[in-house]
């Protein structure tokens, strides 16, 4: 093959033709340089599209980026809401304990209160996550510690109910709790309750919550009624005209259990009326 090419120009118009002798490697060459100068552009051109492309990417990135920290924020700010309620709950609690004369709160969880700090999201998220830990754990010790405080004010309530309280009887007293002389006697003995005369069919009622433990005749007492309150507490309601209640039944403080009467060793209507604890009668006067 030739190192050399010729290449003719024939004008239109007549004129003289013209040769033009190419060397071989000269046409590879501009090949070469054409095939360069094409991939350079298109490189070029990709190169723009790809950096208008990531540019507007970046752009959506920051803006969603710009959200995130916001949301992060507000949800920074929402901790920071839920630390001061659950700080308000404990002074509730402790305010209760106290007029409840339980100990004070034990244990008070501070949940740090404050911004987060700078840095990127990641971080960001870490803080708050932090943050919503030590507060679900603050949480949790509240719940418990009002538990307590539940089932403290729970007992106190029920022995609060078993308490015996108030009259059994509308009326007036005839007799008091403790030594005095045995009637037509010369001989003294201890009146272990209070006599409360009143006309015959008078409500007698339960003076705290409790189940009857006795409801029967005895010579001494009469028609009576005798009420389990649990915590130690029993109570008598002796010489009643009319017993209305059951062994074993539930008895609320205020109920209707009897009616006066003059049952048993009795000289009038009235109510001879007990109250024992732990087995000791105790005056009745003191929790009338
Ligand atoms: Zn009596």
């Amino acid at each position: 093959m030739s190192k050399r090419f010729t290449v003719m120009i024939i004008p239109e118009d007549g004129k003289r033709v013209r040769h033009l002798r190419i060397r071989r490697s000269l046409l590879t060459s501009a090949l070469v340089g054409l095939l360069l100068f094409v991939g350079l552009f298109a490189w070029l051109a990709y190169s723009q599209l790809d950096l208008r492309f990531k540019q507007s990417e970046l752009q959506h990135l920051r803006l969603v980026n710009g959200r995130q920290r916001l949301n992060l924020q507000r949800l920074n700010a929402d901790v920071d809401g839920m630390s001061g309620e659950l700080a308000r709950l404990a002074e509730t609690e402790a305010r209760v304990r106290q007029l409840a004369d339980f100990d004070s709160s034990p244990q008070a969880v501070p949940v740090a209160v404050g911004g987060i700090p700078d840095g990127d999201n990641p971080s960001l998220v870490d803080a708050v996550q932090k943050r919503i830990n030590q507060l679900r754990l603050a949480i949790d010790l509240r719940r418990q510690s009002q538990e307590d405080v539940r089932n403290l004010l729970n007992d106190q309530v029920s022995i609060s109910r078993a308490t015996p309280k108030g009259w059994p009887a509308r009326g007036w007293i005839t007799s008091y709790f403790g030594m005095r002389r045995i009637p037509g006697g010369t001989k003294w003995r201890i009146h272990e309750g209070l006599d409360i005369a009143a006309n015959i069919g008078t409500p007698v009622m339960a003076t705290a919550d409790g189940v009857v433990a006795r409801a029967e005749y005895s010579s001494s007492y009469g028609k009576a009624v005798i009420i389990d309150h649990g915590y130690g507490y029993r109570t008598l309601y002796g010489h009643n005209s009319r017993i209305l209640v059951k062994r074993g039944e539930r008895i609320r403080r205020g109920e209707k259990i009897a009616e006066v009467g003059n049952t048993g060793r009795s000289t009038g209507p009235h109510v001879h009326y007990e109250v024992r604890l732990n087995g000791i009668p105790i005056d009745p006067r003191k929790s009338l």
